[in-house]
């Protein structure tokens, strides 16, 4: 992971972002309060303003600067939760270029933001659903010899597979778990965005 290899995954990610708005608020409109799409597009749009005018010369400044930018644009939960996941990746990666191990051990530092700001666990139907996975996968792959787009390409499966396993799910964190049972049969929006973010890794690291 190199600064250039950061700075195009989090324009991916504003592209996916931008395509899938739509549909990721018509998730929440499903168990919250219809947000979501336009919460994530209005992060990442301010994210790429963001990062037009600065030369980061480390991988964590990209990141840093991606995460900060989230977390004073996006109104919801979904802001704090991924601004800080994408700050405490930068601050794991002070670096201008990260060998795929460190860069395993930067999502997982990202991984234990969610879960100590928001206090959730695999199965409460939340972006750690797809989050844990992911990492997991990208982690075993490059123990296993794989490269680093093998290794992004199985944590984008691996986080897809998480979100399509919150549907039958009940929440139990965040404004769907007011639903209760009502939450079943719906798929979670941030597991969804957190797919879209592990896709958009591997599409660019392809
Ligand atoms: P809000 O619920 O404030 O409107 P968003 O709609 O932007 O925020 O984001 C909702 C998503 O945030 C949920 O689908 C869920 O994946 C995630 N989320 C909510 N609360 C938590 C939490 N405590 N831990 C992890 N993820 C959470
Ligand atoms: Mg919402
Ligand atoms: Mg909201």
């Amino acid at each position: 992971m190199d600064i250039d290899l950061a700075r195009a995954w989090v324009k991916a990610i504003a592209v996916a972002v931008d395509q899938h708005k739509d549909h990721l608020t018509q998730l929440d409109s499903a168990i919250g309060d219809a947000d979501h799409g336009v919460n994530m597009h209005r992060g990442f749009s301010a994210v790429t303003t963001a990062l037009e005018g600065v030369e980061p010369d480390t991988v964590g400044a990209v990141f840093i600067k991606t995460g900060t930018t989230l977390i004073s644009t996006i109104g919801g939960a979904s802001g704090p939760l991924y601004g800080g996941a994408f700050r405490a990746l930068g601050k794991a990666l002070d670096t201008p270029a990260a060998e795929p191990l460190a860069f395993a051990g930067a999502l997982a530092a990202g991984l234990e933001s969610i879960q100590k700001l928001g206090t959730a666990v695999p199965g409460d139907k939340t972006m750690i659903d797809a989050y844990a996975p992911a990492v997991a996968a990208f982690e075993e792959q490059i123990r296993q010899g794989a490269g680093f787009a093998a290794a992004a390409a199985a944590a984008a499966d691996a986080a897809e597979e998480g979100m399509r396993a919150t549907t039958p799910l009940q929440a139990r964190k965040g404004r769907a778990s007011y639903l209760g049972a009502r939450s079943v049969g719906h798929q979670d929006p941030g597991a969804t965005s957190t797919a879209l973010i592990f896709r958009a890794l591997a599409d660019t690291a392809a």
